[in-house]
């Protein structure tokens, strides 16, 4: 950045939870001089004491009240499960005019979690970085995670434009391409292109588990016949992954529903020997990959970096 004025400026950022995605955002926010001073919560003593020896906090606690407290922007980046209570937690210390945004993977329940106990004078503007590894923690974090990904606002018409718009430029400073969404759309959108392919990976990997017994070891020397693809998936945080079923449960149940439906036609076009049919389908898939790759989201993630 060098003396040039930074895209956009916080006095004091505070991190509810930094993991992957948080420690992600604070070192964009460290490298780039975004914040006079990043304050961080997490549970954990370890968790904070890494994240100082990263140089990723200039202060900690494990009080969510004493990090927010003068706060004018709060992250909320603690898994979905623990928002009711972090925010119950905070809400008190939440100065006039402080934005609070998150970085979940599901957007309508943090109106309900997050929303219904803040302050009227307090914006919120939530947030989901389409971004992401299988790795956890404040190590596994990288500034360039977010570089050429969306981040999605769902700001559903509730905070004002000033506030939406910093958090925008944030995102936009982390490399993201930023669209607003309505937070129900963003749910069932990423049911079918997140949320479902997880379950998917989780339940090919069980069962693959549970055969290996039987298989004798060879599920793990053959994987790269495609297995190899869904234990990277299927190594995902447990506890986030929990989370996010148990918070956008009508989507995907909706879209889990019309799979199953699908999966029951290829079973039958394969018990009946209808070549054609399976033909049929796997050509019209390929549609949507090359969709993928004109979209510019087959991105590698970058490694991950010392700093
Ligand atoms: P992570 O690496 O597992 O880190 C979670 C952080 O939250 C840790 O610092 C943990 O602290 C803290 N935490 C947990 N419970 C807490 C509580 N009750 N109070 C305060 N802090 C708490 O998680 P992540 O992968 O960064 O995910 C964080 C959020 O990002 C989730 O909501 C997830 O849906 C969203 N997201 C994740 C990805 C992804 O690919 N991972 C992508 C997009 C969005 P301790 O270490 O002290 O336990």
């Amino acid at each position: 950045m060098g003396d040039s004025k930074p895209a956009v400026h916080f006095e004091r950022i505070a991190f509810i939870g930094i993991g992957l995605i948080g420690s992600s955002l604070a070192r964009v926010i460290r490298r780039q001089g975004l914040a006079d001073h990043i304050a961080v919560n997490a549970r954990s003593h370890e968790t904070l004491d890494t994240v100082m020896e990263l140089g990723l906090a200039d202060s900690v606690s494990t009080d969510a009240r004493e990090v927010v407290s003068g706060a004018d922007l709060v992250m909320v980046c603690a898994p979905l499960g623990a928002y009711a209570s972090v925010t119950k937690a905070m809400a008190p210390a939440l100065r006039e005019g402080c934005i609070v945004s998150d970085v979940g993977s599901v957007k309508e329940v943090v109106f309900h979690d997050i929303g219904s106990q803040l302050p009227a004078d307090v914006h919120l503007v939530p947030g989901h970085p389409v971004a992401g590894t299988e790795h956890s923690g404040p190590e596994a974090g990288f500034a360039e995670l977010f570089q050429g990904r969306f981040c999605i606002l769902t700001p559903n018409g509730q905070a004002d434009d000033a506030a939406v718009q910093k958090v925008s430029d944030l995102w936009t400073a982390a490399g993201s391409t930023v669209e607003i969404m309505d937070a129900k759309h963003h749910d069932q959108v990423l049911a079918i292109t997140s949320h479902l392919p997880h379950l998917i990976a989780y339940t090919i990997v069980d069962t693959a588990t549970e055969l290996e017994d039987t298989l004798k070891g060879e599920v793990a020397k053959y994987s790269a016949g495609g297995f190899r693809d869904f234990t990277r998936i299927a190594a995902s945080d447990p506890t986030m992954w929990r989370d996010v079923f148990l918070t956008n449960r009508d989507a995907v149940l909706d879209v889990l529903g019309r799979f199953t439906e699908d999966l029951t036609a290829l079973q039958r076009a394969i018990r009946r020997g209808q070549g054609e049919k399976l033909y049929d389908v796997f050509e019209r898939t390929r549609e949507i990959r090359r969709g993928v790759i004109e979209h510019g989201q087959e991105v590698p993630p970058a490694p991950p970096e010392k700093d």
